[in-house]
Parts: C-alpha cells; structure tokens; sequence
C-alpha cells in the first residue's frame, strides 16, 4: 500500500504528470515552465433571480489552457465540488486531449460551482445564461468553443447559444458544440465520448491480445458516457457488463445487465440499485472486481494508491477525466495493467465537438455513419500512435499520451515564436 498523504489536488496532479513526462522527454526548461500554467482565466459572479424572489450568487471559471494549435476547447462542469484547481487541470488535458487526437484546436474548461439537482429548469436557464454573458467577449470560434460535460447538456448548451447569438447580433451555432442536432448539433456527438473509448478498447484488447467477446467490463458512473458505453460494449464488442454504478451506488450480476433493463428501472426508480436480480456493491467494490475491463466513467481521483492494488481487471479504459492517481499509476505500471489513459480514450467527444465546428463554419451536415467512421479512424491513429511510443521509449502509455502530445503543442509555440 501507499502512502496515505498522496496529493489529490487535480491540478497538482495534472502539473506532476507534465513534469515526469517532460523530463523523459528532456524538454526545453523555458517550454517546461509555459506548459505548467494555464495561458488565461477567468473568475467571475453570477448573480440569479431565484424562482423565490431571492438573487443567489454563483461562482464561474474559464480557463484557456493553452491555444498555441487553436482556439481552445472543453467541456463547462456544473459541480457542487468545482475548485479552479479542477477546472485548470481539466483544462490541461484539454490541451493534451486536442493535441493527441491531432486535431487543430487547444485547450480549455470551464465549470460554475453549483449543484443542479437543487435547480429548477428556470434557475438553471438563467444561471446557464449568466455564465455565457460573463465570457461572451471571450468565446468564440476563433477563440474559444465550450461544450458539456458533467451535469450539462444539449439544452445548457441551446441556452448558451442563444444567449451568445442575441448578445452578437448574428447566428455563430460554431461558438459552442455538443448542441441540440436542430440548432447546429452534429449527428452522433452525444455518443461520441462512449463510441471513441469503445474504439480504444478494441484496440487496446487486440494489443494484450484479449478476446472481447465475452469479457466482463463494470462501468462506474451512468451519465450520458457510461450509458452510451455500456450500449456500445455490448454491441460492439459482445462485453458481458457485469456492473454498473452512479452517485448512489452500484449493481452486479455475473449474466450481465441489458440496457434495456436498466433503462426501463432508472425511469421508474431514478437510481441503478434495486434493479430486480441484481446485487447491491458500493462505488469502490466495484473498481475491485474480477473483470477484464475496468471503465471508470465518472469523476477523478478514483484510482488512487488507496485502492490499487486491489484492482484486478486487465484493462483499464478511462472514459472519466483524472480517475487515476500517480500513486495508481505506479501499482498498475508494476502490476502490468494496460492503462488507456483518459486523454487519449475519451477523446471521443472533442473529436466529434470537432467535426461539429467544421460542419457549422461550413453550413453543411453530415449523417451519421460518416461521423462515426472519421472517429474510428481519428481515435485509432491516436491509439496507434500513443502505443508505438509507449514501445519505443519503453514508458506506461500515460507518459506516452504526453510525449505525444507535448511535443505537438511545443512545437506550434516554437514555431509561433512563443518559446
Ligand atoms: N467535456 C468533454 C471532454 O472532457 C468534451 C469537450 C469538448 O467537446 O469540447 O473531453
């Protein structure tokens, strides 16, 4: 077991990642230095009428990691647990995630610190507006495209895309991805983040030479990306899920569950537990199950030196952002485990966020099936390349990612002159 007094600040996290990376790569010192801090950010109030009369204020971050490759680009997170801290080291990966999917964009997020659930639609629209008016002078298409992530969706991004339009005058559904498909919406974004990791893990099976049909996979977390996953491991790569889980806890059954069963019970019941035949475990039992791959889709800080060695799958796929530790890292590193890291596998849905810029600047949609062949093949290059150095330089494919992708992003700031 590790030590207990393991540093679980992300963006200590996410700047200590760098470091050892940076290091093997024997980086620069003055690019070292300017990769480690965010470029820009924004901290502001969100002051919101209450549908009781009172005005609530609200604490709202941007931050633009780096653009050196392009406007940035990530997810808005409305989470009661939001810290700037979360917010800079998703927005790193941000920049990591754009530079190893090769696409010409950089990196950024953004996060309010509230708790949805305790928000009626009308509360969430404003505060969703509010937030678009505080940034609007500094997004944009050539700036900066904010999408969803945890606890927002295609209605927040709706909202904040009129609220930009009517502040500019002009329709611009470019400024924000992860839309409603009627308002600018690429087909298949909403899955994109599950089908880009199922793609991954197809790879990566094929790399330890692990035969999906079958396997058992557990899911944490049953948002819009374990949902998707769990449909797309069954139909794509005959996955037995065995166990699922969301914030209040988890399900097993060794047959496997069905989506439509789950689906069917979550309507009526609003939890995973209580699902006839299955047996109730907790979130961290089922990190530690038997199972060939282990699909963190939730949150970060999930996988730590507390737990690691405790971990059995073969396969780690992380859909989640930051769910492993360093401490985890070095258990898994020792124990063999295939780690696919989360800027790498759940890539997925700024690649489509991507493909969906394009297709607003040039007016012009695409089906379905396209955009999902152009991400196959998107997130197989990106495996392919993650992997063949992870072989030659001989590291774990997280050091890797990062080889890959600093080097592209210093690259585009030496050659801007920047560095
Ligand atoms: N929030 C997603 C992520 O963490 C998608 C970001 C985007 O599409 O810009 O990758």
């Amino acid at each position: 077991m590790k030590s207990t007094s393991e540093n679980l600040n992300p963006f200590a996290i996410a700047q200590s990642q760098l470091d050892e990376a940076a290091d093997v790569l024997g980086l620069d010192e003055n690019m070292h230095m300017f990769l480690r801090q965010p470029m820009r950010e924004f901290h502001f109030t969100i002051p919101v009428r209450m549908d009781d009369g009172r005005v609530r204020t609200f604490n709202g971050y941007r931050v633009q990691y780096n653009d050196a490759r392009g406007p940035a680009k990530g997810g808005i997170r409305f989470h009661p647990d939001e810290t700037i801290d979360t917010v800079r080291a998703l927005a790193a990966w941000m920049t990591w995630k754009t530079a190893v999917a090769d696409i010409p964009l950089g990196g950024g997020k953004g996060g309010i610190i509230c708790n949805p659930r305790e928000l009626s639609p009308g509360e969430l629209e404003r505060l969703s507006r509010g937030y678009i008016r505080n940034i609007s002078r500094y997004v944009g298409l050539r700036q900066d495209v904010p999408a969803p992530d945890v606890n927002t969706n295609p209605q927040i991004m709706g909202w904040m895309l009129d609220e930009y339009e009517v502040l500019n005058g002009a329709h611009e559904p470019g400024v924000i991805t992860g839309k409603p498909i009627e308002l600018g919406g690429s087909a298949g974004r909403g899955a994109a983040t599950s089908l880009g990791g199922i793609f991954a893990i197809r790879e990566a099976a094929k790399t330890v030479g692990l035969e999906t049909q079958g396997a058992s996979c557990a899911i944490q977390g049953y948002g819009n990306v374990g949902s998707g996953t769990h449909k797309f491991a069954i139909e794509i790569l005959g996955m037995k899920v065995v166990a699922l889980s969301d914030e209040f806890g988890g399900i097993y059954n060794e047959e496997g569950f069905s989506v439509k069963e789950v689906v069917s019970h979550l309507k009526q019941n609003g939890r995973l537990q209580g699902l006839a035949g299955s047996t109730e475990i907790s979130n961290p039992d089922l990190l530690e199950l038997d199972v060939d791959v282990l699909i963190p889709a939730a949150i970060e800080n999930q996988l730590t030196g507390q737990n690691a060695d405790r971990i059995k799958a073969k396969i780690i796929a992380e859909l989640a952002n930051g769910p492993t530790t360093p401490d985890a890292d070095d258990v898994f590193n020792e124990k063999g485990i295939f780690v696919i890291p989360d800027f790498l596998c759940n890539a997925g849905g700024v690649i489509v966020s991507y493909f969906e810029m394009v297709q607003n600047t040039s007016n012009f949609y695409w089906e379905e099936d396209e955009v999902n062949e152009r991400l196959d093949k998107k997130m197989t290059t990106a495996f392919k390349a993650v992997i063949e150095m992870a072989e030659n330089e001989e590291v774990p494919n997280r050091v890797a990612a990062y080889l890959v992708a600093i080097d592209r992003v210093a690259q585009a700031a030496r050659l801007r002159g920047w560095v």
